[in-house]
């Protein structure tokens, strides 16, 4: 397989930005493309051609993987994290058992222009900030280097990512160490920074303010994925506003696949097959287990993939409700553990249409049928929509 620094083959890279951190000269920049996505380029005028920004891609080897030696569902017993988080809360916990033991978190987080990067996290108070999903490529520049010397000091960390992120710094990191331990999340795809710009604008316009909160994953009405944001008027009045996927198009597209890169759609990293020590995603369809704790507020489903992720675990069991469950139903329940997500056939068209036009906030990317088909989806009560996703789970188990 040939790296994208040779052919050109946007499909095969994801812009984790290892080939930028490897560079002795500084000789890779990332430029943007027409829909939006960062790609390298290399200044030839600096560059030593030592090969090393190819040899550090991951996207041209075999990724190292794991099967999960345990599977499970799991949430958090503490009422506020899991309110503060997109599922289980099982993150937070292991994140505050590494920095108890003195150790560092790694995680993606919004900054105060709600731009996505991944940040260095020492203490609980700034935790808060790793929390919930970001539905956005995060920016990795400068972070590899971070860990790497947190490692070389000795530090325990903890580095949580998509997996295309955790295994840019595992070829980053070339040795493997019994003190990274990495969290990948199932990741069906990511948008790029300049799309979710483009959001943020359409959602300005439209309210007469200025963003200054985002949520892709509120639980203000329940675990689903409604989103809510906060926008301030030239006055400083700021309002709160909560919106489902279909009315938000850049989230539409977000979970139906159209503003992912092209990678996305030839992810290697699409199965259960991990490469970090554990895996995080979303218990959908926890209804059809017979759990006898309550999972109505998020459940993560857990993955323990190696000795090392699964030891993390333990050492939080008691801070957890959990559940075994068995690696079929993880596949079953999500698509990011079975294959790429597929590119649907009208993605360059609407991508083009929003690189010309904007999101526009009524949502007219969609045909009739896709909006009809979205209200009558939000018209369905949450309690109906769960029986009706746990029969349909049993009958396709059947
Ligand atoms: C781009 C993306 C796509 C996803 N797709 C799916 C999916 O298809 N199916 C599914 O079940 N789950 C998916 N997830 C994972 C899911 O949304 C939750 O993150 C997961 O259930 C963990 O939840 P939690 O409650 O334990 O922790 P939370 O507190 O919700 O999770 C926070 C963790 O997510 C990481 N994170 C947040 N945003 C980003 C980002 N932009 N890039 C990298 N890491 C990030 C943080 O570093 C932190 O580790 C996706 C997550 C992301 C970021
Ligand atoms: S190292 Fe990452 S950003 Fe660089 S070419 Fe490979 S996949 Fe793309
Ligand atoms: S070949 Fe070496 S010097 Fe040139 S861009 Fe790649 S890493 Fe940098
Ligand atoms: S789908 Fe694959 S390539 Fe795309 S962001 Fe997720 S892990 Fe990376």
């Amino acid at each position: 397989m040939n790296a994208y620094l040779k052919t050109q083959d946007k499909t095969r890279c994801c812009g984790c930005k290892a080939c930028a951190a490897v560079c002795p000269t500084k000789s890779v920049s990332f430029v943007e493309d027409s829909l939006g996505f960062f790609y390298p380029q290399i200044d030839q005028a600096t560059c030593l051609r030592c090969g090393r920004c190819e040899s550090v891609c991951q996207y041209h080897k075999q990724p190292e993987v794991h099967p999960a030696i345990e599977t499970f569902a799991a949430k958090t017993r503490d009422a506020d994290v899991i309110q503060n988080s997109s599922s289980g809360g099982v993150f937070t916990e292991l994140a505050k058992e590494t920095l108890s033991r003195k150790g560092v978190v790694y995680g993606a987080a919004f900054d105060s222009s709600l731009r996505v990067a991944h940040i260095r996290v020492t203490t609980e108070t700034e935790l808060v900030a790793l929390q919930k999903s970001k539905y956005v490529q995060s920016d990795t520049g400068g972070v590899y280097e971070q860990v790497k010397q947190d490692i070389d000091q000795g530090k325990l960390v903890l580095f949580s990512g998509t997996p295309c992120q955790v295994a840019a710094l595992r070829s980053f990191m070339r040795k493997p160490s019994d003190s990274l331990i990495c969290v990948d999340v199932a990741c069906h795809g990511a948008p790029s920074p300049t799309d979710f710009e483009r959001c943020k604008r359409s959602i300005e316009n439209k309210y007469k303010g200025k963003l200054i909160r985002f949520d892709f994953r509120t639980k203000a009405r329940g675990w689903t994925h409604m989103c809510s944001f906060a926008t301030e008027n030239d006055a400083g009045k700021q309002s709160v506003h909560f919106v489902k996927p279909y009315q938000l198009p850049y989230y539409y597209f977000f979970l139906h696949g159209y503003n992912f890169r092209d990678s996305c759609y030839a992810c290697p990293y699409a199965s259960l097959n991990r490469v970090g020590d554990i895996t995080l995603a979303d218990c959908w369809n926890v209804e059809s287990l017979k759990i006898d704790f309550e999972t109505k507020n998020g459940t993560s489903l857990v993955l323990a993939n190696t000795e090392l992720g699964r030891r993390l675990l333990d050492s939080v069991s008691s801070r957890l409700e959990k559940k075994r469950v068995d690696n079929e139903f993880a596949a079953l329940s999500n698509q990011p553990f079975r294959a790429p997500c597929k590119k649907p056939e009208r993605r360059e068209a609407a991508l083009q249409d929003v690189v010309k036009n904007g999101y526009r906030p009524d949502g007219n990317y969609l045909s009739t049928k896709e909006l009809l088909i979205e209200r009558i989806k939000g018209a369905i009560p949450l309690g109906v929509k769960k029986s009706l996703r746990a029969f349909l789970a049993r009958n396709k188990k059947a």
